[in-house]
C-alpha cells in the first residue's frame, strides 16, 4: 500500500537538504495515510475538498494537512478551520476569502502564491504579471489581511521528458523567489518556502532549490 524503502530515503534526503516531503495522498485510503503516519510522517496533501475534509475526521489531530489543489473562493470555508497550508493560491480574491474565514476560526492560515511556469496553459497559476500585481496588492493592504501569511511560491513544471526544460522553469520560480525574499518580503522571517518537486521531476526540483516537494505516486503507488 505504501512504499516504505522509498518513504526511508527521500526523508532521509529531505533531512539533509533541510526540505518538507508533502505526501500527495490524494484518491488514496485512509489506511494508506494511516500507514505512512505510523511511520512518522506528519505532512500530507490533498488536492479535492471534500476529500480532504472527511480525511481529516477521521485521522489524528497532529497531521499537518496541505491542500495543494486549485482552491474555489466558496470552498475556502470548509478547510479553514484547520489547514497547515494552502499551496495554490492564484487570485487577490481567493486570498482575501482566505483571510476572512482564517478570521472566523481566529487563525493565522499560511499560503502559497502559484506561479505558472510551465509551457501548458492547463495548468493553474498566475504569470509574472498577475504574479506582480498580487504582492503588490499585498504590500499596500497587508495591515487589512493579518489572517494570512505568505510564505513563498509555489508551481508546477510542464510535463515533459526534457529535463533542461523542466529545470529551467523551476530555475525561473527560484529566481522570483529570491527577489520577493530579498524585496516585498524581506522584513519577514517566514517567506521562505519554494514548493516544486513531485515524483517525475524531484530530483532537479531539488538541484534548482526547492524547500518543499509534494509527492504523490513514489510513496502511494500509481493513481
Ligand atoms: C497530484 C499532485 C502532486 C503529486 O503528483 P505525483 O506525480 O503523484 O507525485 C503534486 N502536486 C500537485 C499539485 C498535485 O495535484
Amino acid at each position: 500500500m505504501i512504499n516504505q524503502a522509498f518513504w526511508q530515503e527521500i526523508t532521509q534526503i529531505a533531512g539533509e537538504k533541510n526540505t518538507t516531503v508533502v505526501a500527495v495522498s490524494k484518491t488514496k485510503p485512509v489506511a494508506a495515510i494511516q500507514a505512512l503516519y505510523t511511520l512518522g510522517h506528519r505532512d500530507f496533501g490533498e488536492n479535492y475538498v471534500q476529500e480532504l475534509v472527511e480525511k481529516q475526521s477521521l485521522l489524528p489531530d497532529d497531521i499537518r494537512w496541505h491542500y495543494i489543489g486549485h482552491l474555489q473562493t466558496n470552498k475556502v470555508k470548509y478547510i479553514a478551520p484547520f489547514v497547515h497550508l494552502i499551496h495554490a493560491v492564484d487570485s487577490i480574491k481567493l486570498l482575501q476569502e482566505i483571510n476572512k474565514q482564517a478570521a472566523r476560526y481566529n487563525r493565522v492560515i499560511d499560503v502559497l502564491l502559484q506561479l505558472h511556469i510551465a509551457t501548458e496553459t492547463s495548468k493553474f497559476g498566475m504569470n509574472q504579471q498577475e504574479l506582480d500585481a498580487c504582492v503588490c496588492w499585498y504590500q499596500s493592504e497587508k495591515a487589512q489581511v493579518p489572517h494570512i501569511r505568505i510564505c513563498g511560491l509555489m508551481g508546477m513544471a510542464s510535463f515533459t521528458d526534457e529535463d533542461q526544460q523542466v529545470r529551467t522553469e523551476f530555475r525561473q520560480l527560484r529566481t522570483t523567489f529570491l527577489l520577493l525574499q530579498q524585496g516585498a518580503f524581506s522584513d519577514v522571517d517566514y517567506f521562505t518556502v519554494c514548493s516544486i518537486g513531485m515524483s517525475g521531476d524531484y530530483r532537479l526540483a531539488l538541484e534548482e532549490g526547492s524547500t518543499m516537494l509534494r509527492i504523490g505516486s513514489l510513496l502511494f503507488g500509481s493513481r
